[in-house]
Parts: structure tokens; sequence; C-alpha cells
């Protein structure tokens, strides 16, 4: 009897496997369409000052709607979109929206373009991001691409040729996710980098646990000197904010503190706010 049901489990196990197997082969059909028909769209998060008066810099993060499950997180939808092989589709159709949309925004405001690690293992990555520019007339400068930590590991040759050449143009790297991908942290001094960001994680607990905020102090002066600016990303409280200031752990915030991600057509109006006014921040988690 036992051997029976113990077939009966393993009968629904293979069920479940062939549903889930078929819903991720949905997904990535639906991926597909919706890359092709443009259907992915795309938000902006600001990047302040610290005193909340400068709105330097916005970045663009990915959307997908889908038509019957809603928004899927980047996170996933970026993931499949890799295992598909398609995810460079995605990060031009970002990068020429990203160029456009900056266009409408006061000069003095950049826009911040994630790649993935396939992107690097494109030979032609500068002259696509080159043309992408040219046809957006948007000034290199006001470019920035970010690239996590862990995949300038996993790509540490390719990348370095390809970030010289788009350096070269005068788009500015961003280092994402800096502090998550366990590396020796010398190939900072070595590969062509401007700015690092200081990933969420290191902000979390700095309120409540001093060793948290001894971290993040030590990834600062680690990288103070260096010359490599810092944004530090997920400030979510005024506390976070206060002790940011206090000790001086940031060029640039990013997180809810100041703004959730938002449409391209609030940008400058947000920019005029935080100059006029300055943000003070939302008391809370938002
Ligand atoms: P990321 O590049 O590190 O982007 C920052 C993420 O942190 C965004 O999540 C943003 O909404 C979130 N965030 C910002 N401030 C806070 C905060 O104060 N608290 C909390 N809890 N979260 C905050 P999002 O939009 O869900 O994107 C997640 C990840 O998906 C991104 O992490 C990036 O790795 C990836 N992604 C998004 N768009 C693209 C894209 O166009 N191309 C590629 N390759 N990856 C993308
Ligand atoms: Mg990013
Ligand atoms: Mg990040
Ligand atoms: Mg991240």
């Amino acid at each position: 009897e036992s051997k029976a049901r113990g077939r009966g489990n393993f009968t629904l196990f293979v069920d479940e496997m062939d549903a889930r197997y078929l819903e991720r082969q949905r997904l990535k059909a639906d991926l597909r369409a919706a890359v092709d028909s443009h259907g992915i769209t795309v938000v902006y998060q600001p990047m302040f000052t610290p005193d909340g008066r400068k709105l330097a810099c916005c970045e663009a993060l990915a959307r997908w709607h889908h038509p019957e499950k809603g928004p899927i997180a980047p996170n996933i939808f970026i993931q499949i979109a890799e295992e598909m092989g398609i995810v460079t589709d995605i990060t031009h159709q970002v990068l020429q929206k990203a160029c456009a949309d900056c266009r409408t925004w006061p000069e003095s405001i950049g826009v911040s373009v994630n790649l993935s690690v396939q992107d690097l293992r494109q030979g032609d990555l500068a002259s696509t991001v080159e043309k992408i520019l040219t046809n957006a007339g948007l000034p290199a400068a006001r470019l920035h691409l970010e690239v996590t930590e862990s995949s300038l590991i996993e790509e540490l040759s390719a990348a370095r040729d390809v970030l010289e050449q788009l350096r070269s143009l005068g788009i500015t790297i961003s280092i994402d996710d800096f502090g998550t991908g366990f590396s020796s942290l010398s190939y900072l001094d070595t590969l062509p980098v401007d700015v690092v960001k200081i990933d969420r994680s290191f902000v979390r607990n700095i309120g409540e646990d001093a060793r948290r905020l001894k971290l993040l102090r030590g990834i600062v002066s680690l990288t103070r000197g260096l010359d490599i600016g810092i944004v530090v990303e997920g400030v979510e409280t005024r506390e976070q904010l206060a002790l940011i200031k206090k000790h001086n752990c940031a060029d640039l915030i990013q997180g809810y503190v100041f703004s959730t991600p938002i449409a391209t057509h609030a940008v400058k109006g947000l920019a005029e706010e935080a100059s006029l006014h300055g943000l003070s921040g939302h008391a809370g988690v938002a």
C-alpha cells in the first residue's frame, strides 16, 4: 500500500513540476511578445545631494506589466530575459527611452541605465550606445551606465575593454550593488570606475546596530581615497539619512526617503521643488 501511495505522490510531484515548467514557458513567451512590441516601460528613481536640494541624476528602471498577472518585478523578468538570451534587446529599449526622456529634463540632470552581464559580452556595445546617444541628441556626459559588481567579476577581461571604450565616449561608469560581490576590491584601482553605488544591505540597520554603521563608514573611507563618487542606495528613513549626512557617507542619496521611482514627466517638477524648498525626507518607510 505504501508503495502505491509513494508512486501516487511521485506522480503528483511530476505533475507539479510540469505545471511550473509550463508556467515558466508561458512567461517566457509573454516576455518575448512584450519585448517585441516594445511593451517594457521605464520609470526613474532620482538621486539627490544629501541636503535634498539638488536632483543630480535619475536611474532608469524597467517595468513589465503582464496582461493577466499584473506587474512582474524586474529582478524576475530580467533573469528570465538573461536565460532566454534577449536581455540585450531590453537594454537597448531602455537606453533609447532613457536617453530620449533625459533630453526633456533640465540639462543638469543625468540618466543612469543598468547593464546586464550579457551586454558586457557584446563587442559592439560602445558603438551601439554611441548610436543611441546620437539618435537621441543626448551628450554622452549625461549618460551613466551601471554594471553590477558580480557581473564585473564574472566578465572581468571583457568588461575592462568595453568599459574603457564607453568611458572614452564621456560616459560615467558606476558599480552597482557595491559590496555584495565578495571581490578583493583591488579591481577598483585597475578598472575605469567613476562611481560606486553602495548596496542597500549596508544601510538597512545603521540606526540600530553600531557595527553596521561602522561597516558602511569603512566602505566609504576605502573608496574616498580612490577619488570615486559615492551613491548610497536604499535610504528609507530620516534617521538613516541623518546618520549618512553626519558621517559624510555619500555624495548622492537614492532611496525612498527622498523619492520612489517616478514617471519621466514628474522629474522636472521634483527637481524644482528640491531646489526651491529642499526635500527633508519622508519620516518612515515608504
Ligand atoms: P538596482 O539597479 O540596484 O536598482 C535599485 C532597486 O532598489 C530598484 O528596484 C529600486 O526601486 C529599489 N530601491 C530604491 N530605493 C529603495 C529603498 O529606499 N528601499 C527599497 N526597499 N528599495 C529601494 P527595482 O526597480 O525593483 O529593480 C530591481 C533590480 O532589477 C535593479 O536593482 C536592477 O538590478 C534590475 N533592473 C531594473 N531595471 C533594469 C534594466 O533596465 N536592465 C537591467 N539589466 N536590470 C534592471
Ligand atoms: Mg542599478
Ligand atoms: Mg543597485
Ligand atoms: Mg540592487
